[in-house]
């Protein structure tokens, strides 16, 4: 006994060892760029913004409610504020309302890339609508911010790019590679009439883009756990989604005289096991880049942990399923949205259903989880159906590409003193339908937001700061002048 002690506390020390020397060689990634001089923008850019915010472009689900009066003003604010947007480059309309510009660049032998965000605006619930600062379509300017629906998500994408290119055509530049542009007017329900329309006409001229740059993350101030500094996240890759509908029905009956198991009972049973045997929690690839930009990063001890990822895995894990936006991180989330049966206190119900949202991690699919859900509510007497569209997990963009390190490049200069990673999307964005045309697709909205500023997207007092964007104008323009060959 004695004379093991001592051997395992040589192991031991060995361990630790080897431990703190992964640590101490975990090297940053972080790559050294000088800061820019900051480009001038002139304060009309915040009018443009402002008249942006004022057309109320609103997406709504039910297709016959669909107002295209605002669509149509949209274009025309889009072609009387960039003049020569539209005279210089070459402008296709696609199914009405969605724009497409090409920029032809010095080297056409070259893959373009593709610069993209939607004007489409989420409604503003009513209920809330008397509890904004701000009327959510005022685009109302003040000392600091301009307000309004659309600020954050994503008018600032639209009109920002659009104002670098209109800046960078005045002075006559041209771009190495030829540019695209490309606005989808539906991204909030699904983009299938935008986005998905442009990809399909680009794919019909067999156009092949380097990259594509959509929203999609942004640059986090107080974010991440551990991290002082601001952290601009680009997204390598987002979730899939799949919804399925759970049925019974059974013979109903008088609430006096209830059989053994109501089809309430049947289908509460179902949710609970899909709720209670969820799919595992696993690192999945963007996460795992991002522990690699983050790691280095990290105050000794966390980076003792992130250095040393295979070992302390599960750990990583537990820390990640503590809030609800770590746990979407890092597995296939399952989300009971409807529950509905019964319509009187005295009658048993016949029949019985319940939708359940799944968002699908990368490196999973959608037959592998419908497989996990019948095996899971293995009851017979459940039906089990696709309920609307069902969206793989998109690709993961290499962070070794020569786009990736355009954009890591421009964002050391326009936002200096912030961190660089690469992350994961965990809503659904326009830029899923490009992926099929891209070698890469990247997702990264140029603005600074806290916690508190993330509820303001689809929520209320959605604003953005008139410096913040300035900084968004400056990096599409940076971003422009950095396109390499
Ligand atoms: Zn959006």
């Amino acid at each position: 006994m004695k004379r093991i002690l001592p051997g395992l506390g040589g192991v031991l020390a060995i361990v630790l060892l080897v431990l703190f020397v992964n640590t101490l060689r975990m090297p940053s990634r972080q790559l050294q760029v000088a800061a820019v001089e900051p480009a001038v923008i002139p304060d009309r850019a915040l009018e443009h913004l402002s008249a942006a915010i004022q057309i109320p472009t609103i997406s709504t689900d039910d297709d016959t409610r669909f107002n295209s009066a605002p669509f149509k003003t949209f274009i025309r604010l889009l072609e009387r504020t960039y003049p020569l947007c539209d005279s210089l480059l070459s402008k296709t309309v696609i199914n009405r309302y969605a724009l497409l510009y090409r920029w032809q660049g010095r080297d056409t032998t070259l893959n373009p890339i593709l610069l993209t965000a939607h004007y489409d605006v989420v409604p503003v619930d009513t209920s809330y609508a008397g509890r904004w600062a701000e009327p959510p379509f005022s685009g109302k300017i003040d000392g600091t911010f301009i307000w309004g629906r659309g600020t954050m998500d994503d008018k600032l994408g639209v009109i920002g790019i659009l104002e670098a290119v209109e800046g960078l055509l005045q002075e006559e530049f041209v771009p190495e590679r030829s540019v695209y542009l490309a606005f989808g007017f539906d991204e909030e329900i699904n983009g299938l009439q935008g986005a998905a329309r442009i990809a399909a006409y680009l794919e019909e001229r067999n156009i092949h883009f380097d990259y594509v740059l959509d929203e999609g993350l942004l640059v986090g101030r107080g974010l991440v756990p551990g991290i002082t500094a601001d952290v601009a996240l680009v997204g390598l890759s987002e979730k899939g989604f799949l919804s399925v509908k759970l049925s019974v029905i059974k013979e109903g009956g008088h609430a006096s005289m209830p059989q053994s198991e109501t089809v309430i009972d049947i289908l509460a049973e179902a949710v609970l096991k899909l709720r209670r045997h969820r799919p595992k929690a696993r690192i999945s690839e963007p996460v795992e880049r991002f522990v690699e930009f983050i790691g280095p990063e990290m105050p000794f001890y966390q980076r003792l942990v992130f250095a040393n990822k295979s070992l302390f895995e599960g750990l990583i894990l537990k820390l990640y399923e503590q809030s609800a936006a770590g746990n979407s991180l890092v597995r296939t989330t399952t989300a009971p949205t409807i529950f509905s049966a019964g319509s009187k206190a005295n009658v048993l119900p016949g029949t019985a259903y319940a939708v359940i949202n799944f968002r699908i991690l990368p490196g999973e699919t959608v037959a592998g989880l419908f497989d996990h859900i019948q095996k899971t509510i293995a009851d017979p007497r459940i039906k089990v159906m696709v309920a609307g569209a069902a969206v793989e997990p998109s690709p993961v963009s290499s962070i070794d590409s020569q786009g990736f390190l355009t954009i890591e490049k421009t964002l050391r200069q326009i936002y200096p003193g912030a961190l660089i990673a690469a992350s994961l999307v965990t809503a659904g964005t326009d830029s899923r339908h490009y992926t099929g045309i891209a070698d890469n697709v990247y997702r990264f909205s140029p603005q600074t937001a806290t916690s508190e500023d993330l509820l303001r997207i689809h929520g209320r007092n959605e604003r953005i700061t008139k410096e913040g964007f300035k900084d968004c104008i400056r990096f599409y323009r940076q971003l422009l002048l950095n396109v390499k060959r």
